[in-house]
């Protein structure tokens, strides 16, 4: 997984703790310079990192540490709730609205894995015995309304569709009575996507949310694209305050660390992550679980 690297330098340093049986002062200064260098080198933002490690610090000292009979393992307790409190705390569920159907807008840069985490969310929804309807509303990358529709198909999960001749916000606004007509409670639209954040892609965005007022604005974030993904997290929120992230490829080998910063840069959670190509990749994400394999 994408945090492989983080793990396994994390996991060294606080073997070499675990194994002492009495600790220093200064063996917890350097096991926390160890994590410190282990977080930047994989690509957590370093302001987050500075705050993480200043917490880390503030609390070890106030907890009396070092006299206490398994100060090793008090320090990675210590860590292990911190990086759980980075990634969010406790688990951010899915919106379901008092007024089916819910509506979940899906957005991001091209590439992030939009379309095929429609297809994902939808197919969660569907084993929970929910009625989900995905959206075409991606009208400008040639085949993304053939792609969704195969999605569809495989899943067996209805498609709603109006070709490419249509505004995104009609085609939002129609799917939205398409679905109260036919009993769907969810309705999952898949929006446009750019390589790069542009103002059209912006306002149009714009558009759909005033249209169709979503329960969730779901942001679409590749996990291996570094600190970009911070920057992308962070100007997609101030234009449409984004209720909830998708982390998608976690399942890569990159270093991935940018995707940690995501959730407290913006202060958006992260609901779900992508582990995978397939279609049944996607997993509810609960900070504490992540945190407890990434410090094995
Ligand atoms: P979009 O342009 O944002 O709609 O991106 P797509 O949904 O077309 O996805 C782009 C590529 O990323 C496709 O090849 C997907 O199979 C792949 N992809 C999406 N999510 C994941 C994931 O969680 N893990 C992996 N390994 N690949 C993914």
């Amino acid at each position: 997984m994408v945090f492989q690297g983080l793990a396994d330098r994390l996991q060294q340093t606080f073997n070499k703790l675990k194994k002492k049986g009495k600790i220093t002062e200064a063996d917890v200064k350097e096991a926390l310079r160890e994590v410190r260098l282990a977080l930047l080198e994989a690509d957590v933002n370093f302001k987050i990192v500075k705050q993480f490690i200043d917490k880390v610090k503030d609390r070890a000292v106030g907890q009396e540490i070092l006299g206490s009979l398994t100060p090793g393992q008090q320090v990675i307790k210590l860590v292990n709730e911190e990086l759980t409190e980075l990634m969010g705390g406790t688990q951010s569920k899915l919106t379901i609205s008092s007024s089916p159907p819910t509506v979940v807008m899906m957005v991001g840069l091209q590439g992030a894995g939009k379309t095929t985490s429609s297809g994902k969310l939808a197919n969660y929804l569907k084993k929970q015995n929910r009625r989900p309807l995905l959206v075409a509303c991606d009208i400008y990358r040639p085949a993304a309304i053939k792609q969704i529709q195969v999605l569809g198909q495989q899943l067996d999960i209805p498609v709603f569709s109006m070709g490419d001749k249509n505004s995104p916000v009609n085609i939002a606004n129609a799917a939205i009575e398409h679905a109260k007509r036919h009993g769907n409670d969810y309705v999952i639209i898949d929006t446009a996507g750019r390589l790069h954040i542009d103002e059209a892609l912006m306002d149009e965005l714009i558009a759909v949310k005033g249209q169709v007022s979503p329960d969730e604005i779901l942001l679409v974030v590749d996990a291996m694209t570094g600190q970009d993904a911070v920057n992308v997290a962070e100007s997609f929120h101030k234009q449409l305050t984004l209720s909830g992230v998708v982390l998608t490829k976690l399942d890569g080998d990159t270093r991935g660390g940018a995707a940690l910063s995501v959730k407290a840069v913006t202060g958006c959670p992260i609901k779900f992550a992508g582990m995978g190509e397939k279609l049944d990749a996607l997993e509810p994400f609960h900070p504490d679980r992540m945190a407890s394999r990434i410090l094995g």
